[in-house]
């Protein structure tokens, strides 16, 4: 018998949603993981259902239960619909409990994926020995989440920074944007699919001379240098599939430096814009990681703190 807790993490997204059980974040047992695919809420929160039931068995009782979730999503505890996915795209889904079905495992935290993403660089990853952080993921859609003072932050709702406006690149000129909300938002010229409304292919396919990778780039420059303004944030992480494409770290560092121009006293600190801005130092196990470290946070809160 193994006498260290465990606990249960999801990472819930728009196509698939990934259980894992585990005795610290970066701990996953073999076996101890299942992806099931976002069909239904019945079919899908079935299938987490059963999973949680295989692992109550195999392994005894969960200590806690985190949740990644994609949004928007209630994350506020003292709401009546606390747990609950908002008005979503997601056929179906709008209004479901994510938390609900799991209640019956043991205490359950829940955060936007984001939000567990920039947890876990935080504590384990790229933010280590910093109090402040912020993730930036960069792919279907555009999200950030932020640490301050070591807890991830949260309010009306949680962080939109995709949402944010940017100033229009000269070069890009004409482009509706593709942000069923704002049209040109940051997110609306920017992620993934506003890449291949204007230029048909991945950002990857394109070649080094090509336009498109500065213009990315400095959108999402933009981003950082305001990440950097309103929040001083000691280590900007950028993630995501856009993010693969290695050639535009380099483009948003540029970017928010000639955008801070020298007031902030980010080249007086050690390594400067390469060490503001940098690539995830988990990978992919950052969602899962920050669901592990928010079923810990449940498992200590006390009982009173868990209804609701
Ligand atoms: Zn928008």
């Amino acid at each position: 018998m193994n006498s260290r807790s465990l606990y249960g993490a999801i990472e819930a997204g728009g196509s698939k949603f990934v259980c894992a059980a585990g005795y610290g974040p970066l701990e996953v047992a073999d076996g101890w993981r299942e992806v099931i695919p976002t069909s239904t809420p019945e079919a899908t929160l079935g299938g987490v259902v059963a999973f949680f039931e295989r692992i109550r068995k195999e392994a005894g009782t969960l200590a806690g239960i985190g949740v990644a979730a994609f949004g928007p999503v209630d994350i506020d505890r003292r709401s009546l619909t606390w747990g609950c996915l908002l008005a979503t795209p997601k056929a179906g889904w709008s209004g479901v409990s994510l938390v609900k079905p799991l209640q019956r495992f043991g205490p359950v935290a829940i955060d936007t994926d984001v939000n567990a993403a920039a947890l876990a660089e935080a504590r384990l990853g790229a933010g280590k020995g910093i109090e402040s952080l912020a993730y930036v993921t960069v792919g279907t859609g555009i999200g950030g989440g932020l640490i301050a003072g070591g807890r991830t932050l949260r309010g009306m709702l949680h962080p939109e920074m995709g949402h944010i406006q940017v100033r229009r690149d000269p070069r890009d000129e004409g482009f509706a944007g593709v942000c069923p909300f704002h049209g040109d938002c940051l997110e609306g010229l920017a992620s993934g699919p506003a890449i291949l409304a204007r230029w048909k292919v991945e950002l990857r396919s394109l070649p080094a001379t090509h336009p498109a990778i500065g213009i990315i780039g400095g959108y999402l420059g933009q981003l950082a240098a305001a990440i950097a303004l309103m929040l001083s944030a000691e280590r900007i992480v950028f993630g995501g599939g856009v993010m693969s494409d290695e050639r535009l770290l380099p483009h948003i560092r540029e970017t928010a430096r000639r955008q801070l121009a020298g007031y902030l006293p980010v080249q007086a600190r050690a390594g400067g814009f390469d060490r503001l801005i940098v690539p995830p130092a988990l990978g992919d196990r950052a969602g899962i990681g920050g669901a592990l470290l928010l079923a810990q946070q449940a498992g200590k809160q006390r009982p009173e703190d868990t209804t609701g």
